[in-house]
């Protein structure tokens, strides 16, 4: 593929040339690699900003030119991306901010953002010739694993702790998948999955060890940069698991700024969650991470053990962003908020970055005048037990006008 030059390992720094490795061979597991681009080539080739402006493909395909694919049609696939920037009306001032926008990626067709890194894994699988792939994950990632792969004829198995929530699981079921669910936490469910994987020749779609995964989840700053007339907001605000996504929006920004599309890039904000916050404890205290108890009602993110640490960190200090934590109060709060002011619903990670963005405004990290892009990661009808714990009940009444009034409702 003349638009990649090979891998870098982002533990030892050593490069190799682009053929299907999942680590560095010299640093085995941690050793994530990293895609290098041959970003002369395509400037010069594939893309450039004129090329997209006339662009009439409303998908995250529109960006293949930075993917780790080779060229070919993809309207085949499943429509993933290019999801609706919404300028906040009303979201903006409760939470203190004059220029707040919000991507919603609850509008993904399985209903989150992993749609993105499953796109890029299933196109992968299928270019390879593979007839099944497996994930292991807290539920997103199997859900649009599975639903990119029905549409593409490819089979799945599907490794799930057993806490997941039902919208996801019935998910994964309607689109065909086998799927395991295993008694144990994220951590036992992702080693037998592995071993799994090794021992059956499975296509690997971990979210934490596949390099190719990153650079799907990237486009969702693709087109957030893009959406913006290539004038992205000062932050951009993102809920944090295993780190992919996070590490993605940095890629991303990062191939536009070397394309020359964009002159800086923003500030990463990673939230997470009180109950599961090793990416924060380790930032705050200045150490490598340590295992996290896993105690959230955002169960996208909690990760006690995240496996593509790297890229998150550097997502942060690269472009001097900041980590926060918010409570699982918070993070109700920021769903009723959401809904009631913007008409979006999200699920628990899917709004905590809009809670992380409440509290970094409140301590000043944030200042009013900064503009900010919040990212919702996920639908809140995939976990709607949570979104019922934010919202309350109903106000009962019998069927008259008279009781209506009495009700207290109105
Ligand atoms: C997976 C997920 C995240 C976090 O992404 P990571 O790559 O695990 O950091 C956030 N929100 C939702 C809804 C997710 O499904
Ligand atoms: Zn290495």
């Amino acid at each position: 593929m003349k638009h990649i030059l090979g891998y870098r390992c982002t533990i030892c720094g050593k490069e190799f040339p682009y053929t299907e490795l999942m680590t560095c061979p010299d640093c085995g597991e941690k050793g994530i690699l990293d895609i290098v681009f041959d970003y002369d080539y395509i400037k010069k080739n594939t893309l450039s900003r004129e090329k997209l402006a006339n662009c009439r493909d409303n998908s995250m395909w529109r960006y293949k030119a930075l993917m780790p694919l080779k060229d070919r049609d993809f309207t085949p696939f499943l429509r993933v991306g290019w999801t609706p920037l919404y300028r906040s009306n009303r979201l903006g001032d409760e939470l203190g901010l004059k220029t707040l926008y919000i991507k919603d990626d609850g509008l993904n067709p399985t209903a989150s953002l992993k749609d993105r890194a499953s796109g890029v894994a299933v196109a992968k699988a299928v270019e390879l010739g593979y007839d099944t792939i497996a994930c292991s994950s807290t539920g997103n990632a199997a859900s649009s694993c599975a639903g990119n792969a029905a549409r593409m004829g490819l089979k799945t198995v599907i490794f799930v702790p057993s806490r997941a929530p039902e919208g996801k699981l019935a998910q994964l079921l309607i689109f065909g998948a086998k799927v395991v669910s295993v008694l144990g936490d994220y951590k036992d469910t992702f080693d037998l999955s592995k071993a799994a994987i090794e021992k059956y020749g499975w296509y690997n779609r971990n979210a934490g060890i596949n390099p190719i995964l990153t650079e799907g989840k990237k486009t969702v700053a693709l087109e957030i940069a893009e959406q913006l007339s290539w004038q992205p907001t000062d932050w951009v605000a993102c809920s944090v698991g295993d780190g992919c996504t996070i590490g993605g929006v940095y890629n991303g920004f990062h191939d536009l700024y070397e394309l020359g599309f964009i002159d800086r890039i923003p500030k990463i904000l990673g939230v997470q969650s009180t109950g599961c916050c090793p990416f924060v404890d380790a930032a705050r205290e200045g150490r490598d991470l340590i295992p996290a108890e896993e105690n959230t009602i955002a169960d996208s993110i909690a990760v006690g053990v995240p496996r593509n640490p790297r890229k998150a960190l550097r997502a942060v200090s690269a472009s001097n962003g900041t980590w926060i934590a918010v409570t699982d109060e918070q993070i109700l709060d920021a769903m009723r908020v959401l809904g009631r002011t913007e008409g979006v619903f999200g699920e628990p990670a899917g709004v905590t970055a809009t809670a992380g963005v409440r509290q970094a405004v409140a301590d000043g990290v944030i200042k009013p005048n900064e503009t900010v892009t919040v990212i919702n990661t996920g639908s809140g009808l995939k976990d709607v037990k949570n979104a019922l714990k934010a919202a309350g009940k109903p106000t009962l009444c019998e069927p008259s006008l008279e009781a209506l009034e009495k009700s207290g409702i109105l």
